[in-house]
């Protein structure tokens, strides 16, 4: 027999919260935020056949939900700490129900997340999560601190999970090796939270890079009235998207590295005296932080190939209303 709505909350999605009052079971949940605190909140919504396809795997997909909204609070050196999790789902099917529930938890147990909440209806399926963390007051990254001078940095490596995206999608082929490494980065982003932490009083300003680098760091760059100049030599790439850029599928593994999207690393501003200090955070966390440019005085971003020239049109940033 069928789930009813109860049952399946009940089965798969209540647990005992540790860091809330009051978790999953009432008309609200109870949190009691840090004293000195600021709480940061955000949220993000996943449709099938837009952000995901329909027959993804689940438990891929329960990471990603929460995944996306991690990534927000790590965009603003906030520590999650809460989500609550609204869905729409075509059919209460247990096994998919169970994975997808393994995934999510999963993830919001390696960053000691509580889900306290959410709601869940019948419908085309479609996830919906809300995030709160916190940040002490005053000091949450914002996209609007950088300054002419400051030097532009990028978490990991960008253009992956894009160049899965376009061999899904038939307009490149990848082989198994390639696809196996861009699909994890397309399935199972990793959240950069610890960075995110790391970079309050450093960063002047800081994004999650989710609708690609280009039209991301343009969102910085308007809110901080600012320009910025990058050079497609020095953004981090994976040995498959390297390889790419140098033979014929060039111009989309360059779409890929400057407008791909769903990359999920931080891309941040900096003084060019916390030079070291990124330098041995990088070490410490043990993910690369490469500095790609810097932030001009002239408003305006201009993007410089790999011979000096900079590059007429820009790929442009991705948009849900267009794409
Ligand atoms: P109400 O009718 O008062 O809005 P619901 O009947 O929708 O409450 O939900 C019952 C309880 O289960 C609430 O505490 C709600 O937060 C929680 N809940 C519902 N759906 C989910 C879900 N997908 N994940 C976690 N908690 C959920
Ligand atoms: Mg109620």
């Amino acid at each position: 027999m069928a789930l009813s709505e109860f049952e399946l909350i009940e089965r798969f999605f209540r647990r005992p919260a540790r860091h809330a009052v009051l978790g999953v079971g009432d008309d609200a949940a109870l949190v009691a935020p840090t004293p000195g605190c600021e709480l940061a909140v955000s949220v993000d919504m996943l449709v099938a056949g837009r952000h995901f396809f329909a027959d993804v795997d689940p438990a891929a997909l329960g990471h990603k939900a929460l995944a996306v909204n991690l990534s927000d609070m790590a965009a603003m050196g906030a520590r999650p700490r809460w989500a609550l999790l609204a869905g729409a789902l075509p059919d209460a099917d247990p096994a998919w129900l169970g994975a997808f529930a393994r995934g999510f938890f999963a993830l919001a147990d390696a960053y000691d997340v509580d889900l306290i909440g959410g709601d869940t209806t019948q419908g085309p399926l479609n996830l919906c999560v809300t995030i709160l963390g916190e940040a002490p007051a005053g000091q949450a990254l914002r996209r609007s601190g950088a300054k002419a001078g400051d030097a532009i940095y990028v978490s990991g490596s960008l253009g992956d999970a894009a160049l899965a995206l376009a061999h899904h999608r038939g307009r490149i082929v990848l082989a198994a090796d390639e696809l196996a490494l861009c699909d994890r980065a397309l399935l199972r982003p990793e959240p950069r939270v610890a960075l995110g932490q790391r970079l309050r009083g450093l960063a002047t300003a800081a994004i999650d890079v989710s609708d690609g680098l280009v039209g991301d760091l343009g969102h910085v760059l308007d809110a901080s009235g600012v320009g910025a100049a990058v050079t497609v030599a020095a953004l981090p790439r994976s040995t498959t998207l390297a390889h790419r850029l140098e033979g014929a599928d060039r111009a989309l593994a360059l779409d890929c590295l400057l407008a791909g999207g769903d990359d999920y690393e931080l891309c941040f501003t900096a003084p060019a005296r916390a030079g070291a200090k990124l330098d041995a955070l990088a070490g410490q966390l043990d993910l690369p932080l490469t500095r790609i440019g810097s932030i001009e005085k002239r408003a305006g971003l201009v993007v410089r190939d790999e011979q000096g020239r900079t590059l007429e049109t820009l790929p442009a940033a991705f948009d849900h209303f267009r794409a």
